[in-house]
């Protein structure tokens, strides 16, 4: 686990966060800045840069979207938006793998 990663950090309970799921493989939490009522940041608990590297190891694939899938259900969203950013020219800041999950305001399409 690297170090210096702020969502490792959080996984281990070292970086406060407001938790709103858990389960073996993963971690939910509120983001930080939300961009809509419920904005919620899921993270595998192993460290991946990003969705194509998480992509590589498909049991890891496999526990995150069941983590994902549980947390909304925990959270009662039945229509929910999910982002990756993956590449710092894209809007990726964290490098570790997270699914944004935004929910109860309108979405525009395509996305900004
Ligand atoms: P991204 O820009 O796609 O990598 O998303 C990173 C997200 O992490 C942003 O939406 C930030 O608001 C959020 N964030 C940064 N630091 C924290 C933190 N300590 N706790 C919760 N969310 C955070
Ligand atoms: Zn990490």
């Amino acid at each position: 686990m690297p170090t210096d990663c702020l969502f490792c950090g959080i996984v281990a309970g070292d970086v406060p966060a407001t938790t709103v799921y858990d389960d073996a493989n993963t971690v939910a939490f509120t983001d930080l800045n939300p961009q809509a009522p419920t904005h919620v940041l899921v993270v595998p608990r192993a460290h991946f840069t990003d969705i194509a590297d998480l992509g590589r190891d498909p049991e890891a694939s496999a526990g995150f979207l069941a983590g994902v899938r549980g947390t909304v259900a925990h959270l009662g969203l039945a229509e929910f938006r999910t982002v990756f950013n993956t590449g710092a020219g894209v809007g990726q800041s964290v490098f570790h793998v997270h699914a944004h999950v935004l929910a109860g305001r309108p979405f525009s399409w395509p996305p900004g």
